[in-house]
């Protein structure tokens, strides 16, 4: 054995004693509510693609038509090679669903926060961040060097404290080019509870701080809002948002990711942010793909397609409720079956696959340790018979574990 795979092997030993194993699933069909694995047909509840439009023709149309006029590769960065009209008409549709004045994409959401927050800040900075922020931003956080302090997940009064902590270091140090930046960062919809920022009283209270806000809609994108463009579009808090964040991975249907917000912001992370400087450009069937789920999301389908969705969560919840699951109360996409001990988190999916359902179990580190899940979401494309089998199978695995005893 060599010396790499004799450092490797006792390490992923420990992982499956912790029932911290993974192994890659090979899925024979196209993700979507029905998925083939090792010949088996199975309902999926596993898919960010909440509108199903990663199965949608006219996108699919668009990808063809991209790779047949453009190709399938951008072949350089857009600072060495230029940008192609994908690109391009990608952002400008982005900057006008989002009500900003300019938008830029990346390979992905990762790369765009790591991106973002190194173009922004540096080790003179602050930055603020909810304790359950997706973990692209938690190392993005770290990555720009600044000063991290996390704040009590959806908390704003542990939010306040910080900001007046901040307040206190805002000088100007001694010999620094600049007086510290304070920036906060958190979430619209979260990606392993599915539960919502208090957006509006959070900008209030940064606005009160004069902090900056990025706000990662990564799964609030395409469902909320009357054109689908996200929480804060909804709640009409857009343009007090300083930094929009998203994925065209998820209900977008295609992939990459994108900043939203104005042309200082996007110029300055075509000059600072290295996940775009140093990495090849989109490629063109993507940037179409997400231009016409773009396009699609705000018309009279996407507005159809978007209903159906909260009629599926509904009727999920209500169905899960009566089998005893303890819900989060804001209702959404991502419904989180809390478990807590590892092994009953892949147990339980298991059993569930046994059913021919197929439901993600998400552990350490994706949640804390002993916070372990079946992570099911929800689509627009699953059948009234598919929440059906859902229920059916559920009803015949162990049930949700008994609540702790309340000390109220
Ligand atoms: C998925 C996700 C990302 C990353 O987006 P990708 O395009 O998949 O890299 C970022 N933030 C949140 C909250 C996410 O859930």
């Amino acid at each position: 054995m060599n010396s790499l795979d004799a450092a490797l092997l006792p390490e992923l030993d420990t992982l499956r004693q912790q029932g911290l194993a993974r192994a890659l699933l090979r899925v024979d069909s196209p993700q979507g509510p029905h998925i083939t694995i090792d010949g088996q047909s199975l309902l999926s509840f596993a898919s960010n693609d909440y509108l199903g439009l990663a199965q949608h023709p006219a996108l699919i149309a668009a990808a063809i038509d991209a790779a047949t006029r453009f190709g399938t590769g951008a072949g350089a960065s857009r600072l060495l090679g230029g940008s192609l009209p994908p690109h391009d008409e990608l952002e400008t549709a982005l900057a006008s669903f989002k009500r900003t004045e300019a938008a830029l994409t990346f390979g992905s959401g990762y790369a765009t926060a790591l991106g973002t927050l190194g173009a922004l800040l540096g080790p003179h900075d602050i930055v603020l961040l909810d304790k359950r922020a997706h973990a692209c931003l938690v190392d993005a956080a770290r990555l720009c060097g600044a000063t991290l302090r996390v704040f009590k997940h959806n908390r704003l009064d542990s939010l306040d404290r910080l900001l007046q902590w901040a307040d206190t270091r805002r000088q100007r140090p001694h010999g620094a080019p600049r007086s510290p930046r304070v920036l906060v960062v958190t979430e619209s919809v979260f990606s392993m509870d599915g539960d919502v920022a208090p957006l509006r009283d959070l900008v209030a209270l940064k606005e009160r701080h004069d902090a900056w806000l990025l706000l990662d809609e990564a799964h609030a994108t395409g469902l909320y809002g009357p054109r689908r463009a996200g929480l804060a579009d909804a709640l009409q808090l857009a343009d007090r948002v300083d930094i929009h964040m998203g994925t065209l991975g998820k209900a977008l249907g295609a992939a990459g990711g994108f900043i939203c917000g104005s042309r200082a912001l996007v110029a300055m992370l075509v000059h600072r942010a290295r996940s775009f400087i140093f990495s090849t450009a989109p490629a063109p069937p993507a940037a179409a793909a997400a231009a016409a789920g773009i396009r699609l999301l705000q018309s009279p389908e996407g507005q159809s397609r978007c209903a159906r969705l909260w009629d599926n969560i509904g009727q999920v919840r209500h169905r899960l409720t009566a089998l005893g699951w303890p819900l989060p109360d804001s209702p959404g996409a991502i419904v989180p079956l809390v478990v807590g001990a590892e092994d009953d988190a892949t147990a339980l999916a298991a059993s569930l696959r046994q059913h021919g359902v197929f439901v993600p179990a998400v552990r350490y580190p994706a949640v804390a340790r002993g916070a372990a899940r079946l992570r099911l979401t929800v689509s627009a494309a699953h059948k009234p018979e598919d929440l059906a089998r859902l229920e059916a199978a559920l009803a015949q695995v162990p049930p949700p574990p008994r609540p702790p005893a309340s000390h109220a």
